[in-house]
């Protein structure tokens, strides 16, 4: 069973931010489009809402925050969601913490990780995210290959005059350690700290596109994920991710969203139709209401740019 929105779009991921904690201070951050809050859920608590989605057909789960890896049950996490029977686990991360976890997470049944790197610079790392990590997040990478985590992407936010000209560089490092790189175009939300940032730097990746479109082997587009491109080049891999001026983006995404303070988010750049699933959990609501609680959420659903969607496809 696959649940569809009003829209025609499946419901097919769930993108559970479990903390909104986090040991880095990126200058473009939109903090998954959440509001910051202390208040967390519980192994279980999350486990529970993972179950509703599953019985609504829900196929993948990615774990995301602020750092899921600042939590300390993170293993604990992962081992409960796996024991619910999804066909993927993953999660995003900033990888500080990738060395400490590797090993345990995989044994505890995650597929999958992204972990954001920007430059392989020290001082542009230090520049853009405040802190001094960059060796340890290298480090914490090979450690998730080694312990076979497959695949580890980097997600490379694209910033014009910061790093548009290590993306050759990001590359010949993700091909030789066995990664793909997935570069991203850099957006502006009303989450950031500061949009005047991501405004100053944003970069139009289209022509990047070119480029990487002329020597490409071979192209593919993920089906259910918006249509990505995956472009192979020798024995390295690029994914592209450009939100913007993209009828795909929206029309095409299949994915719902769950804030760390529990209530499910119908849209990444939306925080005003979310709804509270954590209380009614709390008060010992039956799994026929949580069920109702989600559905409530997906008829919320529609794509944040309208504009995008012609007559020729109902999106
Ligand atoms: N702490 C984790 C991490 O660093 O990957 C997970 C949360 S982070 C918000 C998730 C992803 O969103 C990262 O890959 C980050 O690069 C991306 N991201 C954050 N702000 C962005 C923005 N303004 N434009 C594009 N991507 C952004």
């Amino acid at each position: 069973m696959v649940i569809k929105d009003k829209y025609d779009r499946p419901i097919l991921s769930f993108r559970m931010s479990i903390t909104n904690r986090c040991n880095l201070n990126c200058l473009y951050c939109h903090h998954d489009g959440m509001i910051p809050s202390k208040d967390e859920m519980t192994p279980s608590e999350i486990a529970k809402i993972a179950e509703v989605a599953k019985d609504l057909g829900v196929k993948k789960i990615r774990l995301s925050g602020g750092e899921p890896l600042l939590r300390k049950d993170i293993v604990d996490i992962v081992d409960k969601l796996n024991q619910i029977g999804f066909k993927d686990i993953s999660l995003t991360t900033n990888g500080t913490f990738l060395s400490k976890y590797s090993q345990d997470l995989k044994n505890a049944g995650l597929d999958r990780i992204n972990v954001s790197l920007d430059t392989l610079n020290e001082d542009k790392y230090k520049f853009l995210t405040k802190k001094d990590y960059l060796s340890g997040v290298k480090e914490g990478i090979l450690k998730a290959v080694e312990y076979g985590i497959y695949p580890v992407k980097i997600n490379m936010v694209l910033m014009k005059g910061i790093n548009e000209d290590e993306i050759w560089d990001m590359f010949t490092f993700t091909r030789d350690n066995g990664l793909i790189l997935q570069l991203i175009e850099l957006m502006e939300s009303e989450s950031c700290d500061d949009n005047s940032f991501s405004k100053n730097h944003h970069l139009d990746i289209s022509s990047i596109e070119e480029e990487i479109k002329k020597i490409a082997d071979e192209v593919k587009l993920r089906k259910n994920m918006q249509n990505r491109p995956k472009y192979f080049i020798g024995k390295g891999e690029i994914e592209i991710v450009k939100p913007f001026d993209n009828t795909n983006f929206c029309q095409r995404c299949t994915r719902l969203r769950l804030t760390p303070t529990g209530k499910i988010k119908p849209c990444l750049l939306r925080n005003d139709n979310l709804i509270n699933i954590i209380n009614p959990i709390r008060n010992g609501a039956s799994d026929e209401e949580l069920k109702q609680i989600f559905l409530e959420g997906i008829s919320l659903r529609e794509p944040y740019n309208k504009a995008e969607c012609d007559k020729s496809y109902r999106c």
